[in-house]
């Protein structure tokens, strides 16, 4: 449902789905709000807010034609959250709309900044930290079967830093409530894909496995299960076991092959070589599940640059992805004082600039050959990543 309505001389849009609930206030300030009442995105001018789960407000903008990111203060979220507020307030006052409209409207003019702190730490309660998606999943409906990572060795990971730990069906069975709970009505803005997390749920070996997967399958009958996984422990299970868990739902595997130089993945701390991706990526494949396959631009510095966009290339091309599958190119972001950073410094090693990842990036692409039709590619930048 649409309406054009307006405050005093300025004109107003309300786009009320089964998922969202949208005001436009003169095309320069645009709030959206899911429909559990949550607001989770704004546009004004050239700023793009995003608001996540956890209260975080990440504001992105293009500064001379170079996007940037940073994080809201605090004080700056909590102004966000209650200028959407008093927007829904102002056209309750104006009036004359319609039921559905003001239902939701009342909804979303309570999520003033209090109630979304509170709202913050009922968020905490339920999750772990959720280190990152593909940008592809940022609307899945997120269920962490584990926490953490079993590696936490890759130098250029900043993610999943907290420990390993697989739940118990029963404890993942009291988290699926916990989630249901918690989303209430915001679930219908999450209702597309079931991402089982953390940072590589499907390492988790096929007893503890199939009855979790068994869950999602009677609590989310039909909704398709995507999920991380390492090439390590991708070629410790078989096309059977693939397939089982195909049958109860999985459709995409996210891997991150980050280079198919294999020096440099040791040099990296990846626990796995791009053979084993190369083959966990076809034998998922043969099952029918997509891949969707993580390449990182940047890394390994000036010393790699050559064997990593070559190697890279050619166990992509090993892969023989096709439609449905997803290339995704990742910038290295080598925060100060990281552990990649550190051991690149100690050997030496340049890192590129933006213009040389640039050339990078198209090099590997320029060498990438699929049969038709071709899987998608795309750009995964992490600092973009808010749920
Ligand atoms: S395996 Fe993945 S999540 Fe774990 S440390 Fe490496 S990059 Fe990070």
């Amino acid at each position: 449902m649409v309406i054009r309505t307006t405050l005093g001389a300025v004109p107003v849009t309300v786009s009320l789905t089964d998922r969202a609930i949208t005001v436009s206030r003169d095309d320069e300030f645009v709030v959206a709000w899911d429909s559990g009442g949550r607001l989770y995105s704004v546009v004004e001018g050239e700023a793009t807010y995003r608001r996540g789960l956890n209260g975080r407000v990440l504001v992105k903008r293009r500064v001379n034609g170079v996007r940037q990111h940073e994080w809201a203060s605090d004080e700056h979220a909590a102004a966000i959250v209650d200028r959407g507020a008093a927007l829904a307030r102002e056209l309750l006052q104006a009036g004359a709309l319609a039921h559905d409209v003001v239902v939701a409207l009342e909804k979303v003019a309570r999520f003033d900044s209090r109630v979304a702190a509170d709202d913050a730490i009922r968020f905490d309660r339920v999750y772990r930290p959720i280190g990152i998606l593909p940008p592809d999943e940022y609307l899945a409906l997120v269920l962490q079967a584990t926490e953490g990572c079993s590696f936490r060795s890759c130098t250029f990971c900043q993610f999943h830093r907290e420990p390993y730990r697989v739940k118990s069906v029963r404890q993942f069975e009291d988290h699926v409530a916990a989630v249901r709970e918690y989303l209430g009505d915001s679930l219908r803005l999450r209702d597309r894909t079931v991402f089982l997390g953390s940072a590589n749920a499907l390492a988790v070996p096929m007893p503890g496995l199939v009855p979790i997967v068994d869950v999602l399958a009677r609590e989310f009958p039909g909704r398709p299960v995507h999920a991380f996984l390492d090439g390590f422990t991708g070629v410790m299970k078989s096309a059977d076991d693939y397939a089982a868990l195909a049958a109860r739902g999985l459709r995409r595997v996210y891997i991150g092959l980050e280079s198919g130089h294999d020096p440099l993945l040791a040099l990296v701390g990846k626990p796995s070589t791009s053979e084993q991706v190369v083959e966990t990526v076809q034998v998922i494949k043969s099952c029918g599940v997509k891949v969707g396959v993580i390449a990182m631009v940047g890394l390994g510095g000036d010393r790699f640059a050559d064997a990593h966009m070559m190697e890279t290339a050619e166990a992509i091309n090993a892969m023989h992805l096709g439609a449905g599958d997803l290339v995704y190119f990742s910038d290295l972001v080598d925060l100060p004082g990281s552990p990649y950073l550190k051991a690149a410094g100690d050997a030496g090693i340049r890192g590129l600039d933006a213009g040389e990842r640039l050339a990078q990036r198209q090099a590997i692409r320029s060498r990438l050959a699929f049969a038709r039709p071709a899987p998608q590619m795309a750009t995964y930048d992490i600092r973009e990543f808010v749920y």
